[in-house]
C-alpha cells in the first residue's frame, strides 16, 4: 500500500495546499506522525478534542494557528521527504496510545488487536500446513456482502470454493434494494471493507447504486466476480455422515442438480425475506402493489396517488425522496418513530479530499476508525436499564433520557405550528427501543400540501385504496408496503437437514433461531451461518464488518480442519446453549425488551431475536478466542480425502 502511494507523483504546492485544506485535521495529524515520527505532533498543544457527533468537526478542536501548524508541516514534510512514512506499524503499545490520543479518550486496551487488524497491521489469513490442496471444498451461499468477504478468505487461502447466488448479479441487498432514496445509513467510510477502502465515496452516506458499485468493484478486484454462479439457489442440503460432507440440491435455469460439498457457508442476508402483510381485500385493488425490497425499476410514481403502509428506515428514506413529484402521498402509520438528524446525512464530501485517501498513507486508514468509533460501541451501555431508574416507562436511565428528550425537541421544533401532527408523531415508548432512525427529511415532508399521515388503523382494501377502521377511505393508484422483513426464519428457509434427519425449520422451530456466535448449530456440522440470529448491530456497527468478522472466524475453523486433519466440526449442544442464555440474560437488560412497544428484532414470543446484545469488540473477541474446543471434531473417514 505504502509503496505504491509513494510512486504517485506529489501535485503543485498549491494544489496540494488546497487538497489539505479539505482534509480532516484529526487525520492528517496522525498521518503528520507516521511520516515524521515525530513525537511532537503527539504533544498536548496538539491534542485533538474529543468529538461525541456521528459525523465529527474536521477541524477537530484546533484553532487556525495550530491547523496552519499542522497542514504546515505535512505540506513541507510531503515535499521534501515525499509520502514514506517513517512509522507504519508503531507496534501494540504505541498505536494503544495513538488510538486515544486521536480520538481524545481513552480507548480501551482490548480494543488494540481488533483495530490492529483493522489497520491491516496483522494478517489474519490462516497459515495452512501441506499447503490448500487437502482443503474441503466450500459451497457459500449469497453474494452479498457476508458472501464475498468469504469467498475472498477462501481465495486467499487457496481454499476451494462455489459461490452460488439466485440473483442475477452481486450485492445482496444492495442488488435488491431499488427504491428511491435507498441508501445506507452508517457512514460509508465504515461500511466498505477493511482492506478495499472506497476513496471515491462522494457522500457520508451513500446511496443504493454506489453501494452496489462498490460491492462489484470488490469482486472484480478480488478475482470473485467470474466464479460466481448466479441465478443459482441452494434448495436444500442433507448432511450425509458418510461422506462426511452436505449433498446440495441447486437450482438454476436448467432445472435442479446435486453436488457435494463438505462445507456449507450461507450469506443469505438478514434482511431479504419482505414481508406484505395480508390486508383483507387486497386481491380487490385495482392499481399497483409494491415492496419496497422489491421495487420494479421502471416504476414511475410522478403524478399518481401513492399510498406508504410503514414508516420503519425504508419508509423514511422513500417518502421525502418521491413526495415532490407524487400527486398524493397518504402514509399508514401504526407506530410513531423516534429518528435524530444529522446534519451530514446528505451532504457531500469536498472532492479535493479525494487525494488524501487515495495517495496520503494511512489517512483512510484513521478517518475509517473514527466512523468505527462514533457508530461502535459508545451507545450500547446506555440502552442498558437502569434498576434504580424512575421513570421507566419512558426511558431506561438518565441517558437515554436525555436521548428522548433532545429527539422530543427536534420532532417538536420540525413540526412546530401542525398539533395535529405533532400528536401523532411523537412516540410513547423509549427512545432506541425500535432501531433508531436518521432523519432523511422526514418530519419536513410531513408538512407538505401533498402529504398527509393516517393513524388510524388500516381496515383492508378496496378495488380504489385502502380503507381505515373509522371507515375513512384513501383512494391511490400505488400501495408501497414499507413493511420490513421477516428476520428470524434466516437460513432456515433452506431445507437444511442435518444428523440424524434433524430439520434446521425444526431446530429453530417456534421462531426461535438459535446459534452459536449466530452462526454454528449443533446436529448440523461443517455448516456456517453468517449474519444469523442476534448478529444485527442494533447499537451501531457496520454489515461490512461483521462480515469481516464472520468470515475469519470461518476460515480459522477450516484452517484448523485442514492443518489437523479434520473433516468435521459440530457445534457442541452445552456450547450453544450457554452462548444463548447468555445472549437472553444481557438482552433482558436491554432496551430491546422493553415492553412499551413492538419491534421486528423480537420473535412472536417476545424473544429478541435479531440484535446483538454485546459491544463490537466483544463479539470480534469472542469471534478470535472461541475455537475447537466449541465443537466435536472428527477425523476424515479417508486419508487424503479431499471432498
Ligand atoms: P421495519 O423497520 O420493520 O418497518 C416496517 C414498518 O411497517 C413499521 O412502521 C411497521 O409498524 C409497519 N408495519 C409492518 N406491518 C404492518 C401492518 N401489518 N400494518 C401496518 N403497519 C405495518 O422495516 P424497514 O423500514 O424496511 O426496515 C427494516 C430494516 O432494514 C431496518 O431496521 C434496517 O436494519 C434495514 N434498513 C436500513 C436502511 C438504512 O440503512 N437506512 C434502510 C432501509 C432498511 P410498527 O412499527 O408498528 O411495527
Amino acid at each position: 500500500m505504502t509503496s505504491q502511494k509513494s510512486l504517485i507523483p506529489l501535485p503543485q504546492r498549491q494544489e496540494l495546499e488546497r487538497i489539505l485544506a479539505a482534509g480532516d485535521l484529526r487525520v492528517l495529524l496522525l498521518c503528520l506522525y507516521h511520516l515524521t515520527a515525530d513525537d511532537v505532533w503527539l504533544s498536548p498543544a496538539y491534542a485533538p478534542q474529543r468529538d461525541v457527533r456521528l459525523i465529527a468537526d474536521p477541524m477537530a478542536g484546533f484553532d487556525d494557528e495550530q491547523a496552519a501548524a499542522i497542514r504546515g508541516a505535512l505540506l513541507d514534510h510531503l515535499e521534501r521527504h515525499g509520502r514514506a512514512p517513517k512509522v507504519t506499524d508503531p507496534g501494540p503499545e504505541k498505536f494503544a496510545q495513538l488510538l486515544s490520543f486521536f480520538l481524545g479518550e481513552a480507548v480501551p486496551a482490548e480494543y488494540v488487536p481488533m483495530v490492529r487488524v483493522e489497520f491491516g497491521f496483522v494478517d489474519e489469513t490462516p497459515k495452512l500446513r501441506g499447503g490448500p490442496a487437502a482443503g474441503p471444498r466450500v459451497l457459500i451461499v449469497g453474494a452479498g456482502a457476508c458472501g464475498l468477504a468469504m469467498a475472498k478468505r477462501l481465495e486467499s487461502m487457496g481454499v476451494s470454493w462455489q459461490l452460488v447466488e439466485k440473483n442475477s448479479g452481486v450485492g445482496g441487498t444492495w442488488f435488491e434494494n431499488r427504491y428511491p432514496g435507498c441508501g445506507v445509513d452508517t457512514p460509508n467510510h465504515f461500511y466498505c471493507f477493511s482492506d478495499h477502502p472506497n476513496v471515491k465515496w462522494r457522500r457520508y452516506f451513500s446511496q443504493a447504486p454506489e453501494l452496489l458499485a462498490y460491492l462489484e468493484d470488490f469482486a472484480q478486484a478480488k478475482n470473485l466476480a467470474g466464479k460466481i454462479a448466479f441465478n443459482t439457489t441452494l434448495v436444500g442440503a442433507h448432511w450425509q455422515d458418510d461422506r462426511q460432507g452436505w449433498q446440495v440440491t441447486l437450482r438454476d435455469g436448467g432445472g435442479e442438480r446435486q453436488e457435494h460439498f463438505a462445507v456449507v457457508v450461507t450469506a443469505t442476508g438478514h434482511f431479504n425475506h419482505p414481508v406484505q402483510p395480508d390486508f383483507p381485500g387486497a386481491d380487490a385493488f385495482s392499481g399497483l402493489q409494491v415492496h419496497t425490497a422489491q421495487w420494479p425499476q421502471e416504476l414511475d410514481l410522478t403524478g399518481k396517488r401513492v399510498a406508504v403502509i410503514g414508516t420503519g428506515a425504508s419508509a423514511m428514506q422513500l417518502v421525502p425522496t418521491i413526495a415532490p413529484t407524487v400527486q398524493q402521498l397518504t402514509i399508514f402509520q401504526r407506530t410513531a418513530q423516534w429518528a435524530r438528524p444529522v446534519a451530514e446525512y446528505q451532504e457531500t464530501l469536498a472532492e479535493e479530499g479525494e487525494w488524501l485517501f487515495e495517495h496520503l498513507p494511512l489517512y483512510d486508514r484513521w478517518y475509517r476508525f473514527a466512523q468505527l468509533w462514533r457508530y461502535g460501541d459508545g451507545l450500547l451501555r446506555f440502552l442498558q436499564r437502569d434498576p434504580a431508574w424512575e421513570q421507566p416507562q419512558r426511558s431506561l436511565n438518565r441517558v437515554n433520557e436525555r436521548h428522548r428528550q433532545e429527539m422530543e425537541s427536534f420532532i417538536e421544533s420540525s413540526l412546530a405550528g401542525r398539533e395535529d401532527l405533532l400528536a401523532k408523531c411523537m412516540p410513547d415508548y423509549p427512545a432506541f427501543a425500535k432501531r433508531i432512525l436518521i432523519d432523511n427529511g422526514w418530519f419536513k415532508t410531513l408538512r407538505r400540501d401533498n402529504v398527509a399521515l393516517v393513524t388510524e388503523p388500516l381496515k383492508g382494501f378496496t378495488a380504489q385504496g385502502i380503507e381505515t377502521t373509522d371507515g375513512a377511505e384513501y383512494d391511490c393508484d400505488v400501495i408501497i408496503y414499507a413493511t420490513g422483513f421477516n428476520v428470524t426464519s434466516l437460513a432456515s428457509r433452506i431445507d437444511f437437514v442435518g444428523r440424524g434427519g434433524r430439520s434446521l425449520a425444526e431446530d429453530w422451530a417456534e421462531d426461535n433461531p438459535r446459534a452459536l456466535l449466530g452462526m454454528a448449530v449443533p446436529a448440523f456440522p461443517n455448516l456456517f451461518i453468517m449474519y444469523g440470529p442476534n448478529t444485527n448491530m442494533g447499537h451501531g456497527g457496520s454489515g461490512m464488518w461483521l462480515a469481516e468478522t464472520q468470515s475469519a472466524y470461518i476460515a480459522e475453523r477450516l484452517g484448523e480442519m485442514m492443518t489437523r486433519d479434520l473433516a468435521v466440526l459440530e457445534c457442541k449442544d452445552e456450547e450453544r446453549e450457554v452462548y444463548c442464555a447468555e445472549v437472553d440474560r444481557l438482552h433482558s437488560e436491554l432496551i430491546w425488551s422493553h415492553p412499551a412497544t413492538g419491534t421486528y428484532y423480537r420473535n412472536r414470543n417476545g424473544q429478541v431475536r435479531s440484535p446483538m446484545p454485546f459491544r463490537l469488540v466483544d463479539y470480534w473477541t469472542m469471534t478470535r478466542q472461541r475455537g475447537l474446543e466449541d465443537y466435536h471434531a472428527e477425523p476424515g473417514h479417508r486419508t487424503g480425502q479431499k471432498d
